[in-house]
């Protein structure tokens, strides 16, 4: 089989050897949709390829399933293609299902993240086969799909984001959105159908408007074109806003290529001469870029025929780095350098960049329950991220959620520990205020300070909770917090149906867990509900299965829960 992005590689290469010994080793395997399955990981290969990553890594891709299928073992490996392929093939073949979210495989996690921070490409591997997985995703059995589906929306849809891989992230979800929420998606399709097409004609409308202005300017950009907002995104999008279509502004948006950053504010200038801007809807992703690295100009504009269009204005290497994320970053080292560094893997270059990865192998270690291991894996660092300030204007990244306690222990220990009351914007807040992005926070502390057991329920961050429980002298770290009681607000935003309610009760009722408070508001227009239950004193070992039971009832949309003192 001739397979033409391989025969740009050196005949000499290990990548060939690879391809011709998995080809031999699968030869007599299919995979379910009746393909060979060297097709499967011919394009695990070719993902590994265009991102660059190496010939090592583009034969370890080929490699990937091998140890699974047959019986070479890690060792053959090693003595075929050296140690290098080896660790990578390792890495790849521990990490095998997550089994998410009923029993997820927490040893086969950690051992996946010890591996992924040692060296990035077992990750990018892995996400380059999970890829491939979800596009065939539909010739597998009904339970392998959603289990599939699951894990790509909770696991590595996010970490490609985080590596700003936001193609492959968008990519990934739209793919396991329909197994996912099958009825939603369904409902999103229908109802934005209309939407989608009108709003993409008035986009193409303007670009002649827009072009013209900018010449007129001396600004000539690369290319103005339109950009849909994939599904899954303006999915969770539309659950922060009720499920209103018309509040979404971004639905369809305009970008504008430009050549350099210069032209970038200069062209910001000229659409916001032509259009009035929309308050408090620029933003600056060049000077601040998102902590995942991404880099353009938003603003919104009441646009032609006073419809209102977001634009988007950036350089073409900014959005090549934006779709591609780290891959574009090796892609632009290498143009760069005159030699091939094809075989060469360097690693990351900005180390800070992706600190979060170090933070994320050193961090497992303090968890003893899979379950609080699991949750404050995806709270931490799966979940969207705010950026607030320090008086000094330091930038910190913390997840959303996150309150001026976690705030306080990311600065230093010792402020957490000492910490007596927070201003946020020069205002003295409560110790649970949510924290907004842009928020500056100051922190009060006192001598000799310790914090108060309640604390444990004011921190979000898995760092801030472990400074805790160590300055309250916990014997067993973790054993403490699962056996306080707590009062546990929940909020599930469900399409509104008969029996809804009663179901769910009926997981609170099968968990045991006694209900004190309970209340239903629907938008009738929209037939959305949204439901408010609290819950009384029940161990918190009882919130994943009570989260994941609530998830599973047809029509739940979203489930939300806070603490309550
Ligand atoms: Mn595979």
């Amino acid at each position: 089989m001739a397979i033409e992005w391989l025969e740009k590689i050196p005949s000499d290469s290990v990548a060939h050897k690879a391809y011709a010994f998995a080809a031999e080793i699968h030869k007599d395997a299919k995979r379910m949709n009746g393909d060979p399955y060297i097709v499967h990981s011919i394009e695990v290969a070719r993902s590994s390829y265009e991102w660059h990553l190496g010939d090592a890594a583009v034969a370890a891709a080929f490699l990937h399933d091998v140890v699974e299928d047959s019986d070479v073992t890690i060792r053959d490996i090693k003595k075929a293609f050296g140690e290098e392929i080896a660790f990578l093939v390792d890495g790849l073949t521990k990490l095998k299902t997550l089994q998410y979210p009923e029993n997820p495989d927490i040893e086969n996690l950690r051992r996946f993240i010890l591996s992924f921070g040692k060296d990035l490409r077992v990750l990018l591997i892995k996400l380059a086969d999970r890829f491939h997985n979800m596009k065939t995703l539909k010739f597998l059995p009904p339970d392998r799909q959603e289990r599939f589906a699951w894990e790509t929306t909770e696991i590595y849809a996010p970490l490609a984001y985080r590596l700003g891989m936001q193609r492959l992230s968008g990519e990934l979800e739209d793919l396991a959105f329909p197994y996912v929420h099958p009825e939603e998606y369904r409902w999103l399709l229908q109802e934005t159908k209309n939407d989608y097409a009108t709003r993409e004609a008035y986009a193409k409308k303007v670009v002649p408007l827009i072009t013209k202005e900018l010449a007129r300017n001396g600004i000539h950009p690369i290319r103005i074109d339109s950009r849909a907002k994939r599904y899954y995104s303006l999915y969770k999008k539309l659950l922060r806003y009720d499920m209103d279509l018309s509040r979404i502004y971004d639905l369809v948006a305009l970008r504008i290529i430009t050549r350099t950053v210069a032209e970038c504010y200069a062209a910001l200038g000229v659409v916001h001469q032509l259009w009035q801007p929309v308050p408090n809807r620029f933003k600056d992703y060049i000077a601040r870029p998102k902590p995942n690295g991404y880099r353009s100009l938003h603003t919104t504009v009441f646009c032609a025929d006073s419809r209102i269009l977001e634009v988007q204005i950036k350089t073409e290497e900014m959005h090549e780095a934006n779709e591609m994320g780290i891959a574009a970053h090796w892609a632009y080292e290498q143009v760069k350098s005159s030699k091939d560094k094809r075989n060469e893997w360097k690693g990351v270059k900005n180390k800070k960049e992706l600190t979060w990865i170090t933070q994320l192998q050193n961090w497992q270690k303090h968890f003893v329950n899979e379950k609080e291991f699991l949750e404050g894996l995806k709270f931490d660092f799966f979940k969207d991220r705010i950026f607030v300030l320090t008086p000094r204007n330091d930038i910190v990244d913390l997840p959303f959620g996150a309150t001026p306690i976690d705030f306080a222990y990311r600065i230093h220990t010792d402020i957490g520990n000492e910490c007596v009351g927070a201003k946020v914007n020069h205002v003295i807040v409560p110790f649970d205020y949510v924290l907004h992005s842009g928020d500056m926070v100051e922190i009060i502390t006192q001598r000799g300070k310790k914090p108060s057991e309640s604390w444990l329920r004011l921190a979000k961050t898995a760092a801030a909770k472990k400074h805790i429980r160590i300055a309250l002298h916990a014997k067993h770290i973790g054993l403490h917090a699962k056996k306080e009681p707590a009062l546990i607000e929940f909020r599930i935003i469900n399409v509104d149906r008969p029996g809804y309610l009663k179901d769910v009760t009926a997981v609170f009722g099968n968990a045991k867990v006694n209900i004190s408070f309970l209340t239903s508001q629907t938008d009738h227009r929209m037939k959305f509900s949204a439901v408010t239950l609290r819950a009384s004193a029940f161990p918190e070992r009882k919130l994943g299965k009570l989260l994941v039971n609530l998830k599973k009832i047809p029509g739940t949309r979203e489930v939300s829960y806070k603490s309550i003192r």
